[in-house]
């Protein structure tokens, strides 16, 4: 496989990495600000796709040639990377899915089926994602059980005494975003696992924002199930995973069935295959997998250190000079944040500014970022969010402050 490690941070040499920036939009050079949706792909994570499709394509886990083996030996090696980065004590604990949505989805159904029975209760939060909200609700409504939701402050941190105010006899699981991708909030995860514990209570952490900005130790923050999206980690679309401790995906029934999940099939009786491959029904995204093993090497070769400290440079430069301009409102001014900034400007909506920053070259999000409920308690719609990944720069804060300063010319 094609080999791309950075000894020292150098975001030049970062920049190189990633072809899809060093492009104009509108003839201005393009701002990438939308990592919060999606992180751009190092050359490293496309070539080796590329490859894979062009020399070693086969199916896993079922033939007995060459290149069948060759790609299962591939597909199980990404699955030991996942393992070592999130330090899992099993590799057999990681479910390789199509994403956090599948994820979550699918502790939802195999958790609440295991689980969860009239009357008891899923707390979840103010803050999360849609993804993290529609498949509890779906679950509740199937087995008659009810979400309970922890608030947040003004600066857009979770209340913990309220949250330990919700656990009670009824309460079955925790279910908490890591990183809010509309307000950067990262979440003392650690702490909400202990409380939950000190119940009996298992908690599963949705990290689609958090593994691409920090080192990630499931062990240490002894939660029971993670979840997060290979594409908002440098990686390909379409692959995700799940972690979970061995003992409770020993225990939960399959969420999907067919082939490759089975120990043994009869019309009146199926057996299914040890972890965790009863979880990983069909031909998995083997391809994606790999791609996402080299986009996960690629960051421990950067050092997930070097890009924590960058970013906190990035998000400090950036707050100060985006507090300063006048008309501009940030929300979420958590004391422990990553790199996003969610603002509105004057009483411009957040789909216009998004539209004039696009025709200067930056890309951002508008809109509620899928955390509909958040906006709610702010009383707003939503927000334009510029989230930053560590090839970006303390010019293009510059650049986009400018531009900001002229949209507002521009409305006045
Ligand atoms: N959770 C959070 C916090 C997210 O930011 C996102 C995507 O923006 C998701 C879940 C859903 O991710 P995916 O669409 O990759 O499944």
């Amino acid at each position: 496989m094609p080999d791309n490690k950075i000894s020292t941070f150098d975001v030049t040499k970062i920049r190189n990495n990633f072809p899809v920036l060093n492009q104009k939009i509108y003839g201005k050079p393009l701002i990438y600000f939308d990592n919060g949706a999606t992180t751009q792909k190092p050359q490293v994570v496309i070539d080796t796709m590329s490859k894979l499709h062009s020399e070693h394509n086969s199916n896993v886990h079922r033939g007995v040639h060459y290149l069948s083996e060759q790609m299962t030996e591939m597909y199980e090696s990404a699955r030991k990377k996942v393992q070592d980065y999130l330090n899992a004590q099993y590799s057999h604990e990681i479910i390789f899915t199509s994403g956090v949505t599948a994820s979550i989805n699918a502790v939802a159904y195999s958790f609440g089926e295991a689980y969860i029975k009239e009357n008891d209760e899923v707390i979840v939060s103010e803050m999360e994602h849609h993804s993290n909200i529609v498949p509890w609700q779906l679950m509740c409504k199937r087995k008659g059980a009810h979400l309970k939701v922890i608030p947040i402050n003004a600066q857009g941190e979770l209340l913990l005494d309220e949250y330990k105010k919700l656990i009670n006899s009824k309460t079955k699981l925790v279910a908490i975003v890591h990183v809010s991708n509309s307000l950067g909030t990262i979440n003392p995860v650690k702490e909400i696992v202990a409380i939950a514990h000190k119940n009996n209570i298992p908690v599963l952490i949705d990290g689609a924002q958090a593994i691409q900005h920090q080192k990630v130790d499931v062990q240490d923050i002894d939660c029971d199930f993670y979840a997060f999206s290979g594409h908002k980690a440098y990686g390909p679309t379409g692959i995700g995973v799940l972690y979970g401790k061995e003992r409770w995906l020993n225990e939960m029934p399959p969420y999907q069935g067919g082939g490759d999940m089975i120990d043994r099939v009869r019309f009146e009786h199926t057996t299914y295959d040890d972890l965790p491959f009863k979880f990983e029904a069909g031909t998995p995204n083997y391809i994606g997998a790999i791609g996402l093993g080299a986009a996960l090497d690629y960051l421990t070769g950067i050092g997930l250190d070097n890009i924590q400290n960058y970013e906190k440079k990035l998000l400090d430069y950036g707050t100060d000079k985006l507090t300063a301009l006048n008309g501009l409102k940030l929300y979420g001014a958590a004391g422990n944040k990553t790199c996003i900034f969610s603002f509105l400007l004057n009483n411009i909506h957040s789909y216009d500014v998004g539209m004039f920053l696009d025709k200067m070259g930056i890309a951002v999000r508008t809109g509620h970022h899928c955390t509909q409920p958040l906006w709610e308690h702010y009383k707003v719609e939503g927000s334009v969010r510029a989230s930053l990944a560590f090839y970006n720069t303390l010019e293009e804060i510059d650049y986009l402050c400018e531009a900001l300063k002229e949209i507002q010319k521009m409305f006045k």
